[in-house]
């Protein structure tokens, strides 16, 4: 949109502390399924089925765990091999050494820490080597106890599109995000922008004519294309 329609298009829509729950209510009549499309049936393929979608799909990473879940089934199954083989077993999701480092640092902790219990709180999930913030805001939310915001690239793209954060940086649009989304949505709201992104919102061509959003949104290329 060219710049000097921004100004316009915001205050058509208006202030975004007045959006946000139209948005919230609108996303979840149009995406009911919305959820983790990673599939995991405990704790620890959760954090793992996590750890291993850095950098790749969903699709992909459940095309590998449908074997490996059935072959590690506990921490301790984990260490019991060489890393070579492990790293063999995750190979197809990419980037399989570092992940393979990182599972094992993270079994070790899990046993030698916490029981080889998955822990629920950021702090103690943040310690796992090789799990990120992006990593334990996932898990910790799918573990019922969201304590911040996902931030992946449909949430960063739908947040700067729809006028909720200006920020580039994922931390700082979290940050954003925490202020502006009531706590009791923090689980379900990037589930939502996700699904909206993949089926309306798309990168390259989003499809506004079809948004259930397009009167919230300052980037709907609908009210920009009927400007006189
Ligand atoms: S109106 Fe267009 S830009 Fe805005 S959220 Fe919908 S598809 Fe995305």
């Amino acid at each position: 949109m060219p710049r000097s329609y921004v100004g316009e298009a915001r205050k058509r829509v208006g202030p975004k502390r007045a959006r946000i729950l139209p948005i919230i209510e609108r996303l979840l009549r149009e995406h009911a399924d919305a959820a983790i499309a990673l599939r995991f049936r405990s704790d620890l393929e959760l954090l793992v089925s996590v750890m291993l979608s850095a950098q790749t799909t969903d699709v992909n990473v459940n095309r590998v765990t449908e074997r490996l879940f059935a072959k590690y089934r506990t921490p301790e199954d984990y260490l019991a091999v060489p890393v070579e083989e492990l790293e063999r077993d995750i190979f197809a999701t990419g980037f399989y050494r570092q992940k393979a480092k990182a599972l094992r640092g993270t079994m070790a902790m899990l046993l030698e820490d916490y029981g080889g219990q998955v822990p629920r709180q950021m702090d103690d999930l943040l310690r796992l080597p090789g799990v990120a913030r992006k990593t334990a805001n996932v898990v910790a939310s799918e573990l019922g106890e969201p304590q911040g915001i996902v931030v992946d690239t449909h949430v960063r793209r739908l947040s700067q599109r729809l006028g909720l954060s200006r920020q580039e940086d994922p931390v700082k649009i979290e940050r954003d995000l925490q202020r502006l989304v009531p706590r009791a949505y923090w689980g379900i709201f990037p589930h939502l922008l996700i699904w909206h992104g993949r089926r309306v919102c798309i990168a390259r061509d989003p499809r506004c004519e079809k948004c259930v959003l397009n009167d919230l949104c300052p980037s709907s290329r609908i009210a920009a294309d009927s400007k006189p």
